[in-house]
C-alpha cells in the first residue's frame, strides 16, 4: 500500500510529486514521482539525472528539510553549495526540561556545553552522555532530566550537526529568513502543477503517473515562456 503522512494527523495515498524548478526562470526543470511512503530522499537521484541532461548543477539548493538527507544535498554541499532551508525540528524536549537548544554546540571544537557550564566532548551522529557526577549534584538538575539516580543527561547529536547548527543560525537572522521565504515560488509551482492535475493521481504506478506530471510540467513551461513573451 501506499500511504504517505503529510503529518501526524493528515494521511493521504497514491504517490508523491517531486520538482525541482529554477527560482530565476521559474522552469520546471526536474520531475520525479514516488510511492507515497517512500522518502523524499529517494527522488533525488532521478531529479538529478533529469538536471543532468541540460548540464544543470545547481550551487544553490532551497529545499524541504526532508530532502536534507539525499544524494543532492550531500553532492551541493561537497561541490561548495549551499543549502538553503529549515533545520530538523529535533525531538521536542519534555515539558519543563531544556532542549538540545539550551546546549551550546561548539563544532570547531568538537564540544557540548550543558546550560550549567559542564563540556562533553561529542561525535556526530553518537549520543552524549554528561557525567552523572556532575548531573547528581547539580541546581539545574529538575529542569535538565529525569534520568534515573546514578545517571546523567543524554543529548542525541545529528549526523550533519555541522550544517543543522549553520541553519539554525540562519533561522535567527532577517537575512536568512528571508532566503527562506524564496521557496515560496517553488510551493507556488506545486500548487499549480496540483491545480492541472486535480486531487487524484490519473494513473496507477509510478511510470505513468511521471508521465502525466512531465505533461503538466511542459504545459506550465509553456506558459511561463508566453508570459516572458508577452513581457518582451
Ligand atoms: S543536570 Fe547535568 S547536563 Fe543538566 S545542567 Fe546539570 S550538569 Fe548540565
Amino acid at each position: 500500500m501506499r500511504h504517505g503522512r503529510k503529518s501526524k494527523s493528515k494521511r493521504f495515498n497514491g504517490y508523491k510529486q517531486h520538482v525541482g524548478i529554477d527560482l530565476d526562470t521559474e522552469l520546471v526543470v526536474a520531475c520525479a514521482v514516488t510511492p507515497a511512503n517512500r522518502p523524499e530522499e529517494e527522488a533525488t537521484g532521478a531529479l538529478q539525472e533529469d538536471m543532468a541532461h541540460q548540464d544543470l548543477y545547481p550551487d544553490v539548493l532551497l529545499v524541504d528539510r526532508a530532502y536534507l538527507n539525499s544524494s543532492m544535498a550531500e553532492d551541493v554541499l561537497a561541490s561548495g553549495g549551499d543549502i538553503v532551508c529549515r533545520p530538523w525540528r529535533g525531538a521536542s524536549a519534555k515539558p519543563g526540561l531544556f532542549g538540545k537548544r539550551d546546549f551550546k554546540v561548539n563544532i570547531r571544537d568538537g564540544t557540548l556545553t550543558c546550560p550549567a557550564g559542564e563540556v562533553e566532548p561529542f561525535e556526530p551522529g553518537a549520543v552524549v552522555q554528561f557525567d552523572p557526577e556532575a548531573c547528581g549534584p547539580c541546581k539545574l538538575r529538575p529542569s535538565c532530566t529525569q534520568a534515573a539516580s546514578g545517571k546523567g543527561r543524554s543529548v542525541t547529536m545529528g549526523d550533519d550537526e555541522r550544517l543543522q547548527k549553520r541553519l539554525r543560525s540562519r533561522l535567527r537572522s532577517s537575512t536568512g529568513r528571508a532566503g527562506l521565504r524564496e521557496r515560496v515560488g517553488v510551493e507556488h509551482c506545486l500548487a499549480h502543477l496540483a491545480n492541472r492535475q486535480g486531487p487524484k493521481a490519473r494513473y496507477r504506478g509510478t511510470r505513468r503517473n511521471l508521465f502525466d506530471l512531465r505533461r503538466l510540467a511542459v504545459v506550465q513551461n509553456l506558459e511561463v515562456a508566453a508570459r516572458y513573451q508577452l513581457a518582451a
